[in-house]
């Protein structure tokens, strides 16, 4: 049973990158927000990403036409009413998040499936405040959504067999293959991910290696694309002492201590990119140094 009606919460990164590829899959797309304003951005950012396919050869102007014709802009979370599935992406607030779902509830369809893109929330928690929690799963995408292939799938402890498999087949209709994980902290592959940046922290603090003998180890030892530092930069050192935080309490096994060092450096308002500073100072040429007094 293919997906033809999607209901997309949040008009932010995520969720516009969600609708960009569901409309290029011929799938109507309603995205809602709080905000008129995200929602008039998130249009404009699809039209130009999709422009620039355009450009690239990589579709015609007729097949973008076609799939902006399959997008739409709402304020009204009653607007979900007819929707076959619904993928909540709104920021990573639980109290927002379990407030959105107590009004989907009231609206959505008995059959549609009801699910979040959260990186960190529990869904088993989320799915709790539907009424028939069996019908809500955990659709974790990765960005950027169009460029990136996987899609983690994620069952609470409701959640059925059904729901996994039109969850399941609702991804490769968007072209993404699934993984399923178990609800736990980071599912598969923040669990792995986040603490091995976390442990680069670590080998700073003791002078294991220097910042860019630790990046370059990993990038040529085992070909990762990027080394853990400059990642960890691009991601936000503060998203990933947030992380790290929730691996640290909910588990809670000392191996998941967040490092002295990640601490510091949010402290220190050291993010990363986006405050021009972390490992490596982003100078306004586009080059960058190593930040040596982390040393
Ligand atoms: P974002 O801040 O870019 O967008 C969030 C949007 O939600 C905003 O436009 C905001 O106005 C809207 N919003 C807030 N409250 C709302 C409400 N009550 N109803 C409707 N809309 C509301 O955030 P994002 O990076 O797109 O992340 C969205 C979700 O995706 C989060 O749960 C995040 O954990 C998850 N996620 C993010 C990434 C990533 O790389 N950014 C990756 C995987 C999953």
């Amino acid at each position: 049973m293919s997906v033809n009606n999607l209901f997309i919460i949040g008009a932010g990164f995520m969720g516009m990158g969600i609708a960009q590829v569901a409309i290029t899959s011929g799938i109507k797309v309603t995205v809602n927000d709080i905000s008129e304003k995200r929602l008039a951005e998130g249009r404009k950012t699809v039209e130009t990403m999709l422009q620039k396919s355009v450009k690239k050869g990589k579709m015609t102007e007729q097949d973008m036409q076609k799939a902006l014709s399959n997008l739409s802009l709402t304020t009204a979370l009653s607007d979900c009413n007819d929707a076959d599935f619904i993928i909540e992406a709104a920021s990573e607030n639980e109290k927002i998040k379990i407030s959105i779902m107590e009004e989907v509830d009231k609206y959505a369809k008995p059959d549609a499936i009801v699910s979040s893109n959260t990186s960190s929330i529990s869904i088993t928690t989320l799915a709790s405040h539907l009424q028939n929690p069996s019908r809500f799963i955990g659709m974790h995408f990765f960005s950027p959504v169009p460029l990136l292939s996987l899609l983690e799938v994620v069952k609470g402890l409701q959640t059925s067999q059904a729901t996994i498999d039109r969850t399941i087949a609702f991804g490769e209709q968007l072209g993404k293959v699934a993984i399923v994980s178990k609800d736990e902290p980071g599912f598969i592959v923040n669990r792995m991910l986040i603490p091995m940046l976390n442990e680069a922290f670590i080998l700073i603090e003791r002078g294991i290696g220097s910042i860019e003998e630790i990046d370059l180890g990993m990038r040529l030892g085992l070909n990762h694309p990027m080394g853990p530092l400059e990642l960890v930069d691009m991601i936000g050192i503060d998203v990933e002492l947030a992380v790290m935080e929730v691996l640290y309490s909910e588990i809670g096994d000392p191996k998941y201590r967040p490092a002295v060092l990640l601490r510091r450096m949010v402290a220190a308002g050291n993010l990363g990119r986006k405050t021009g500073k972390g490992f490596y100072i982003y100078h306004e040429d586009g080059t960058r140094t190593p930040n040596i007094h982390l040393l």
